[in-house]
């Protein structure tokens, strides 16, 4: 068992300044103030762009990076300073780091020939791993004879070998092709749920971090933006780079001002006749004339035949074959949808929009953060 716990976490690289001739002034943390707790046998994922501080947050968990300040621990034990080796974790990078002279059975016993382990509980560790991540039969080759993905499931096999209470991934599928990242994802999620390891894994692309997570960290610019299930950060994001990051298409996020009629509130865009209605809940949270983003998923807005609504242009039409993305001007800025409807459009052609109003989600304009009724 193991609950990680995170508390006000800091991070700055001091050690580099001189590198970079920055003398006087220090570098900006690579993570600040960074709290969250991982539950026993969760299964998190640290998402956010690249370079916003996940692999840090990943490696002073390990032990591999010296936390400037704050606290972490495992169950109650503070690790700030045990010893990588002391922190019971396993350990599965996006580079593999097999060894490539030893066959796969000799990488997997690599560890525990290392601390003494005798021969019959080698083989006894191994014959329990392997299946879990399908390597049986890969057990006597040498890692250049394997696949990126074959490569990917022994690193993870050999990061379980010693039944870790925590088990970090970072990046684990990012060097792989869509279908072997697909595939992988799966095994990886089953293996979690038979040895029930809480479980991080670290990511960029929101998809893997949602298909494979229970629990989203997302992060942006070394801080903490939200933790939720994937179903809480896709519903309700907490402000405009969560909603714009989670999602594909992304969400449209739409400069508007509201405007206040006898039959309530509406957005309105500039040079648009478009009008959207808000949600009754936001009446007291708004007036009008105040400026505020919209922001809508392309899936909840939708083409109709309905004649008294304002028309709007077509900018961009793509067919992906299970599903059309149109884009359609609106003022300046465009507005995406997407449509399981087998429909053409050719730019200049002229739709009617009809929006799911309840799904609609309202930011400040100056701070990006959502409003909340
Ligand atoms: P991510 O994994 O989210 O892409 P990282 O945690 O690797 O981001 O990096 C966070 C920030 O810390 C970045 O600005 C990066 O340049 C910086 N950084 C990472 N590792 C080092 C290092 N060893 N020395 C100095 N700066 C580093
Ligand atoms: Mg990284």
């Amino acid at each position: 068992m193991a609950v990680l716990t995170i508390k006000n976490v800091y991070k700055r690289y001091d050690d580099t300044e001189k590198k970079l001739g920055k003398k006087k002034e220090k570098r900006p943390y690579a993570v600040k103030d960074l709290s969250f707790t991982c539950p026993d046998k969760s299964f998190v994922g640290i998402l956010g762009p690249s370079g916003c501080g996940k692999s840090t947050t990943l490696r002073m968990i390990a032990g591999l990076e010296k936390i400037t300040d704050g606290d972490m621990f495992i169950d109650d034990v503070r690790i700030n300073d045990l010893l990588p080796k002391d922190r019971n974790i396993g350990l599965a990078f996006e580079d593999y780091a097999l060894y490539p002279p030893l066959t796969v059975y000799d990488n997997l016993a690599f560890n525990l020939r290392a601390k003494k382990t005798p021969e019959q509980l080698v083989k006894q560790a191994i014959d329990k791993i392997a299946p879990l991540m399908r390597v049986e039969e890969l057990l006597t080759m040498r890692p250049n004879a394997l696949s990126g993905g074959q490569k990917q499931r022994v690193n993870i096999a050999r990061a379980i070998i010693r039944q870790p209470g925590l088990l970090l991934l970072d990046e684990p599928l990012s060097h792989l092709d869509g279908k072997m990242r697909q595939t992988l994802r799966h095994e990886i999620k089953r293996m979690h749920r038979e040895i029930e390891c809480t479980t991080i894994i670290v990511t960029h692309d929101q998809i893997e971090a949602m298909s494979i997570a229970d629990i989203i960290v997302i992060m942006k610019n070394a801080e903490l933006q939200q933790m939720g299930t994937p179903m809480e950060v896709y519903d309700h994001p907490v402000n405009e780079f969560v909603a714009g990051f989670i999602g594909e298409p992304p969400m449209n996020l739409l400069k508007s001002t509201i405007a206040k009629t006898q039959d309530g509130f509406f957005f309105t865009f500039e040079n648009s006749d478009l009008r959207v209605r808000v949600p009754a809940k936001y009446s007291g949270a708004i007036k009008d004339g105040m400026n505020l983003t919209c922001g809508v998923r392309p899936m909840d807005v939708h083409i109709t035949d309905d004649k008294t609504l304002p028309p709007a242009p077509v900018a961009i039409y793509e067919n992906f074959g299970d599903e059309r993305r149109v884009s359609v001007r609106v003022g300046e800025g465009l507005l995406n949808l997407t449509t399981a409807e087998d429909i053409h459009y050719d730019p200049e052609d002229i739709i009617r929009l009809a929006f799911d109003e309840n799904k609609t989600h309202l930011f400040d304009a100056q701070t990006g953060d959502a409003i909340r009724v």
